[in-house]
């Protein structure tokens, strides 16, 4: 018998004890909704698994979690049966650009795509109103993917936010900074401001955390860079950034200070606990040691940095050394789909591939880093990243009836090599149902979709006028 079945027998044992004293006359206590009959994968510390399982929701946490004989303490207004369905924490994106998605397929495969097309498009194209739908129509398909808490820097990121509140996505939000006039700030680093109002405007709230977003080392000079680490520590903000993610980068910092981007970046002032670095491909033994020291979250963009032949990140090696490294699909003009599902395959065969050994980056591994890892990158881990009582309810359940979800062994293997998006079937964030049965419950699906097409018929146009 394995721990978590002595466990579950346990549990099982004083849940049926309980349900007794129930039958005798105690009241049911109360709850806002009830999942049951699920394969339950709590992803915690024991990494208990309840094969028959429940989770109990009340005010957006989890009350209580074990056998579905659970179930039989509490009354609900609602029930979610999760018979055939893994139940599990929400994937966590760790870094990504939503509202990327009306971009999405365009000039894929060309040579310095960021310089040559993407920063010309977003000067000529991105407005609040391309933000807000192609963000809510990336917000959405991440739901659909299972996906309940994202990193997303961007421009005019309070229509980001609006998005995500009105979907019910939990995420923080970081607005863009850089080094020239930007979509939403005409001055060069307007977005310092910008990321002020916004935290203001967000402080407190459940679902959003504000953010400031300083592009990348290489496209801020070291003075805003300072400017940015006291904002950060005066309003205890988090910092998104891209890091160590381009040869260039590491070549410029490297003559002009003699320092990796990790120490360049400690040396300014940024590298604490409120960063959260996306990609670091290009970090040695010693900046995994300082970035160890310094606490910092690490977004792991797998699929993204394969599609741009930049490199395979030591996220493996980082993750070992007790780094807080989660997924990240990056926008979706790099990694071009949103959910995290997709990425859990590739994240374990280029490890394996990468160190020629298939017995590294275990499917186990994986999901951790999908589910805790996010939620330790994102310094959320009290918070999500697991079921477990007293954690926010967010909460996926993922078929094991399509064909290729059967049979069904071990759930981290069958998650890992065998699910795609399309499995999940509910996704309950912050203990509200906003995707049932596939059906997103919040905002209208088909009204984004027409809202995006029409948007992408404009940049067609623009894009054939010869913008680039
Ligand atoms: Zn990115």
């Amino acid at each position: 018998m394995r721990f978590h079945d002595v466990f579950s027998f346990l549990l099982r044992l004083s849940a049926a004890t309980a349900a007794a004293v129930t039958s005798c006359g105690r009241a049911a206590e109360s709850a806002d909704l009830i999942v049951t009959n699920g394969y339950v994968l709590t992803m915690n510390d024991r990494k208990d698994i309840h094969e028959n399982g429940a989770v109990i929701i009340k005010d957006a946490r989890i009350i209580a979690i074990g056998p579905a004989s659970l179930a039989a303490q509490f009354t609900a207004p609602k029930t979610i049966d999760a018979r055939g369905a893994i139940v599990m924490p929400g994937m966590i994106n760790t870094h990504t650009h939503a509202s990327m998605t009306v971009f999405r397929g365009l000039g894929d495969d060309v040579p310095d795509r960021l310089r040559a097309l993407i920063f010309p498009l977003e000067k000529a194209l991105v407005n609040r109103e391309l933000v807000y739908w192609g963000g809510l129509h990336g917000m959405i398909e991440m739901v659909q993917g299972g996906v309940t808490a994202i990193a997303n820097m961007y421009y005019f990121e309070d229509e980001v936010a609006r998005a995500a509140k009105q979907l019910g996505l939990r995420g923080v939000f970081g607005q863009t900074v850089i080094n020239f006039p930007a979509p939403d700030a005409p001055e060069p680093y307007g977005g310092i401001a910008l990321a002020k109002k916004f935290a203001a405007e967000y402080r407190g709230d459940p679902l959003i955390t504000p953010a400031i977003a300083p592009h990348a080392p290489y496209t801020l000079d070291a003075a805003h860079l300072r400017i940015i680490a006291r904002e950060s520590e005066t309003l205890n903000l988090p910092v998104l950034m891209h890091v160590a993610e381009m040869t260039d980068e590491v070549a410029t910092i490297r003559k002009e200070h003699n320092q990796t981007p990790i120490e360049y970046l400690d040396a300014i002032g940024l590298l604490n606990r409120r960063l959260i670095a996306a990609h670091c491909i290009f970090v040695n033994d010693s900046d995994i040691a300082l970035l160890k020291a310094r606490d910092v979250g690490i977004a792991h963009n797998m699929v993204a940095n394969i599609k741009s032949a930049k490199g395979v990140a030591p996220a493996l090696k980082m993750f070992n050394a007790g780094l807080r490294v989660g997924l990240g699909t990056d926008g979706p003009m790099s990694g071009n789909t949103l959910d995290i599902i997709g990425q859990l395959g590739y994240v374990a065969k280029l490890h394996k591939l990468d160190n020629h050994d298939r017995n590294v980056m275990l499917a186990v591994t994986v999901v951790e880093m999908a589910t805790r890892g996010g939620a330790r990158a994102l310094h959320l881990e009290d918070r999500i990243g697991s079921l477990e009582t007293g954690k926010l309810a967010d909460v996926i359940l993922i078929d094991r009836d399509a064909t290729h979800m059967i049979p069904f062994y071990d759930a981290y293997s069958t998650l890992v090599y065998a699910a795609g998006p399309r499995d999940v079937r509910t996704t309950i964030i912050h203990g509200r149902v906003v995707m049932e049965d596939r059906k997103v419950l919040t905002v209208d699906v088909a009204d984004v979709a027409a809202h995006m097409r029409t948007i992408a018929a404009g940049i067609s146009a623009a894009v054939a006028k010869g913008i680039r």
